[in-house]
């Protein structure tokens, strides 16, 4: 779902678009999303809770009770994520909200971590979707949307940075175990190996937590059954910033070198990578030399994930070299999730 003052623009998440947040309320949504109305067949969808608020007998999870919404998380229940076009789209009053607890908490380096969420009772989702995390504040509910580092489970990852000054992030990163943390039940996204295209390889870019939904891809069975190879770049700043590298390197060899894993590390030397931005990586060609495969649109798919700027670049290279954005009703070559 596109904001409509912006729609060549990305996903809305918590009824806002994701793009222009920060001018709130000046691009609002149309009134058939505002009330909860699905605008594929202009039903009103309805809540998995019935009138108590109560969800689905057989779970252990705890549910909040929604506020009397009419959706599930924003999406018609009628259209589920994949099929309709309220992808994304998450009123705040709609969010059906989950306490889980932390289960695990793993810091990589200062400010960048991973926090391991039991919260059983979220619904099947596709690896790549994201999630709403928050903390019930006194005076209102503080949460932001979260790719899941790990697929559906009964215990799910999060891999997040601490932003100095963030609303939200240094309330995270404090957390200890034990203590409750809200998860919506539903997650939400496109950034999934369905709304991607096909292809000999799949190039799979990411700065800094970006690289939160490959880690859920690459625990998943499907990229495997349909890429012949893997090209996993990750951006960051220094080497400590490099997290899950063995995970990746168990899977590199496990797949018969099926992935090849590049760290790209602009403020140090990365021994088997390259020292630089990611942009500069492919510019150079040095990225194509060390992965022995060429980024064109004869052979690659591409997901890219994280910093803004990254994925402009990114995006721009990749439109001169004749490849473009993958649309449901326009195939392409590439797709993109914004951060920020
Ligand atoms: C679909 C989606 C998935 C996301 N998945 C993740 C994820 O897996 N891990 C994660 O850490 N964040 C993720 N984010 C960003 C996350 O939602 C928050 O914006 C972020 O954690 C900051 O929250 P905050 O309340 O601390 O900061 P706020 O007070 O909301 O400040 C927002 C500012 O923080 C900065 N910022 C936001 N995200 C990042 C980031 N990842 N790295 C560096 N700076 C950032 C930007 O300058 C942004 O303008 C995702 C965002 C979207 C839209």
């Amino acid at each position: 779902m596109r904001c409509r003052c912006c729609t060549s623009h990305g996903i809305a998440v918590a009824g806002r678009c994701v793009n222009f947040s920060r001018n709130w309320p000046r691009h609002p949504f149309p009134e058939s999303y505002r009330r909860n109305i699905c605008p594929s067949r202009s039903t009103r969808s309805r809540s998995s809770s019935d009138s108590n608020g109560n969800g689905p007998k057989g779970t252990s999870a705890k549910r909040s009770r929604g506020l009397g919404s009419v959706t599930i998380a924003g999406s018609c229940i009628e259209h589920p994520a994949t099929t309709s076009p309220c992808i994304g789209f998450e009123t705040d009053m709609a969010i059906q909200w989950i306490t889980g607890t932390l289960r695990n908490r793993k810091v990589w380096s200062d400010g960048l971590f991973t926090l391991t969420i039991h919260c059983p009772g979220v619904l099947e989702f596709e690896p790549g979707q994201f999630l709403q995390v928050g903390l019930p504040l006194p005076e209102k509910h503080l949460h932001r949307p979260y790719s899941v580092a790990s697929p559906h489970g009964d215990d799910l990852e999060f891999f997040i940075v601490r932003v100095e000054n963030g609303e939200l992030t240094p309330k995270l990163w404090d957390l200890e175990i034990g203590q409750e943390i809200d998860v919506s039940e539903k997650a939400t996204g496109g950034f999934t190996l369905s709304h991607t295209p096909r292809a000999k390889v799949l190039w799979l870019l990411g700065t800094g937590t970006g690289l939160a939904p490959y880690i859920a891809m690459l625990r998943d069975p499907k990229i495997w059954d349909t890429y012949e190879r893997i090209v996993l770049v990750h951006g960051v700043r220094f080497l400590a910033d490099l997290a899950y590298t063995d995970e990746l390197e168990r899977y590199s060899k496990a797949y018969d070198g099926r992935l090849i894993f590049v760290p790209v590390v602009s403020r140090a030397l990365a021994a088997h990578g390259f020292q630089g931005r990611i942009t500069q990586a492919i510019e150079s060609g040095k990225l194509e030399q060390i992965a022995g495969e060429r980024i064109c649109p004869e052979t690659s798919a591409v997901m890219m994930c994280g910093n803004p700027q990254m994925l402009d670049d990114v995006e721009q290279l990749l439109n001169d070299r004749g490849m473009r954005k993958h649309r449901r009703n326009e195939p392409g070559h590439y797709v993109v999730e914004r951060y920020w």
